[in-house]
Order: structure tokens, then C-alpha cells, then sequence
């Protein structure tokens, strides 16, 4: 999809391109190439986009053969979207706000592989999502803001290094990242891009059920920044609970969050589990599985 053929929609149905949703369109072909290159499509895999937007690189994906899950949230481009892909049956096309469809029910992402221009407002919440899901995809090869993806490979110690880099690092490694220019965009944004791949770790450095606890732990202790993470952590387990925990992780005292990489959030969480006699590898328990509730073992 060219320039002008993305300027002759807009165009022709008088479209008012949204801020809020984030509707700056890539129109440059190697850009859009490129991103799809980094998917590594192979035949078993199903693609999910987020946001196709009016479709350029939907199209690419189409024509690779393989099936396509877009979900856009704009009413008005679903009608574009419907007549520049009519015929094509292996695009399944859905009117959603992606972020409550995703955050619905559970699904099972073991196959699929997010090939997305993210809309950057939701960006964040929409990666993590699929990072945390119990069979989370195979591979993410997101554009977002330039910043976002500095947080996202981010080592600890460092000004970027936070929740979203640990949220997304449990059961992700990026492999590589690329700017994409203001100018490939309409309109161009105004913040700078990037496209990075996220591949799934090959061994999960936990099991399903204890993801909501690692959650847990994490976001209490990225709460303040600067405070210790234990003093953070007290907020939601007692001294007698953390205490060992902590120990048996290698975590000092007085660490605060920033300090502490996946591994070490790893370590924590399966201790706290043991020192809350919760299961270490069992099957996911639902009652398990609720985020923000106040832990009771
Ligand atoms: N993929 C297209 C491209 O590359 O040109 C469009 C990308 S544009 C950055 C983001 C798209 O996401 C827009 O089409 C916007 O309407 C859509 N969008 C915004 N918020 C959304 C949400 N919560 N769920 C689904 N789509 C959303």
C-alpha cells in the first residue's frame, strides 16, 4: 500500500485520522518488509495484528497464506479493511478494543505469533498480556514507541529497567530491534520508532501457576522506585513469610527493585511459594490466578 493509495482512502471516505488511537500509518514497503522478515513465518504458524489500521501490513501478512487474526478497535476502518480483503478467507477480522478482547479469557497462544504496529497508548498493556499468558506466543515483533523498546531490553541499574522489562522478560528475550523513521509514517508521529522481536524463551523459566504470584511480587516491589523492595514487599506478606524468601533467593535486605534481574524475581517467587506452602509445579489453580487480591495462605 502506498502513500498515495493510503492518502486516497483517507481521502475518498473523509476520514479524521484518531490521535487517541494512535493512527499513524506505515506506508514505507521496506520498512513494512522488514518487519515481517522478523517474524520468521513458518507454515505452522497462525499470525495475530493488532490495530491493521488500513491494512498495509495486513497485506503482507495475508499474502504469506497463513492465517490472520486483526482486531481493530475504530469502527470506521472495519468497512475499508472488509472491502480491500473481501475474498481473502484466511484473514479473520474482528471489531474489538484489543486489549479487553485479550484480557476476556486466557486464550492459548502456543501457535500464534504477534505481528503488530502497535497502537502506542495501549502498547505496553497489550504486550504484557500476551507475555504473561499461561501459553504465551511463539514470537512478538511489535513497532512501538523508541522508548518503550529501551525498556524493554534494558539491563538492571539502569534508568529504563523496570516493571514492563520484567513483566515481559519472564517468558521473553528480544532478538533484535530496528528504528523505523518518522517520515515512513501518515502522519508522521511524534515520538521516534522502533520494531523489536521478542522471541519466547526455549525452557519456561516457571510454571503457569506461579506467573500470577511472580505478578505480584513484581508490581508491589516496582511500586516506589526507590524504596527497599522488602520495606514494598511488607505492604502484602508478613516479615515471617519474606524473611526466607528473600534469604533463600540471595536478595539482600536492602535491595531495592531495580537491582534485581528476571532471575532473581525467579528465585523470590519460588521461594515465597514454598514459604507460603503453595505449589511449586502443580497444574494452574484459578483461585491461584487472582491478580491484586490480598494473599491469604
Ligand atoms: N497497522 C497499521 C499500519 O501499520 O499502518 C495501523 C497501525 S496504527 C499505529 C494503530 C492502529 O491500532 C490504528 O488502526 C488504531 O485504530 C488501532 N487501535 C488503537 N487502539 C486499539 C485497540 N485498543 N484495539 C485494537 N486496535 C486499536
Amino acid at each position: 500500500m502506498t502513500l498515495s493509495e493510503m492518502r486516497r482512502w483517507i481521502d475518498v471516505r473523509g476520514l479524521q485520522l484518531t490521535k487517541s488511537l494512535g493512527q499513524n500509518f506505515l506506508h514505507d514497503g521496506n520498512q513494512l518488509r522488514r518487519i515481517v522478515a522478523a517474524a520468521d513465518l513458518g507454515a505452522r504458524d497462525r499470525i495475530l495484528e493488532i490495530g491493521p489500521g488500513l491494512g498495509p501490513l495486513t497485506e503482507l501478512l495475508v499474502d504469506t497464506g497463513l492465517p490472520v487474526t486483526a482486531v481493530e478497535k475504530d469502527a470506521r476502518l472495519i468497512p475499508i479493511l472488509g472491502e480491500r480483503f473481501a475474498g481473502r478467507e484466511s484473514l479473520a477480522l474482528l471489531h474489538r478494543d484489543a486489549l479487553e478482547w485479550l484480557q476476556e479469557k486466557p486464550s492459548d497462544w502456543d501457535d500464534w505469533k504477534l505481528v503488530a504496529n502497535l497502537p502506542y497508548s495501549v502498547g505496553s498493556p497489550i504486550l504484557v498480556e500476551l507475555a504473561l499468558a499461561p501459553r504465551p506466543p511463539r514470537r512478538m515483533v511489535a513497532t512501538l514507541q523508541w522508548e518503550v523498546v529501551q525498556r524493554l531490553v534494558a539491563a538492571p541499574d539502569t534508568d529504563a529497567y523496570g516493571l514492563l522489562t520484567v513483566l515481559v522478560g519472564l517468558q521473553f528475550q528480544s532478538a533484535g530491534s530496528f528504528k523505523v523513521p518518522k517520515d515512513c509514517f501518515f502522519p508522521a508521529p511524534d515520538v521516534e520508532s522502533a520494531c523489536i522481536t521478542l522471541v519466547r524463551r526455549p525452557e519456561p523459566l516457571l510454571p503457569p501457576a506461579l506467573i500470577p504470584l511472580y505478578s505480584q511480587i513484581v508490581k508491589t516491589a516496582f511500586g516506589q522506585r526507590r524504596k527497599m523492595l522488602r520495606k514494598l514487599l511488607r505492604n502484602r506478606w508478613t516479615e515471617d513469610q519474606l524473611s526466607p524468601a528473600l534469604a533463600a533467593a540471595l536478595i539482600p535486605e536492602t535491595a531495592r527493585a531495580e537491582t534485581v534481574d528476571v532471575e532473581g524475581w525467579v528465585h523470590l517467587t519460588r521461594a515465597l511459594a514454598d514459604t507460603l506452602g503453595r505449589p511449586r509445579n502443580g497444574p494452574t489453580d484459578p483461585a491461584f490466578g487472582v491478580e491484586d487480591r490480598p494473599n491469604e495462605s
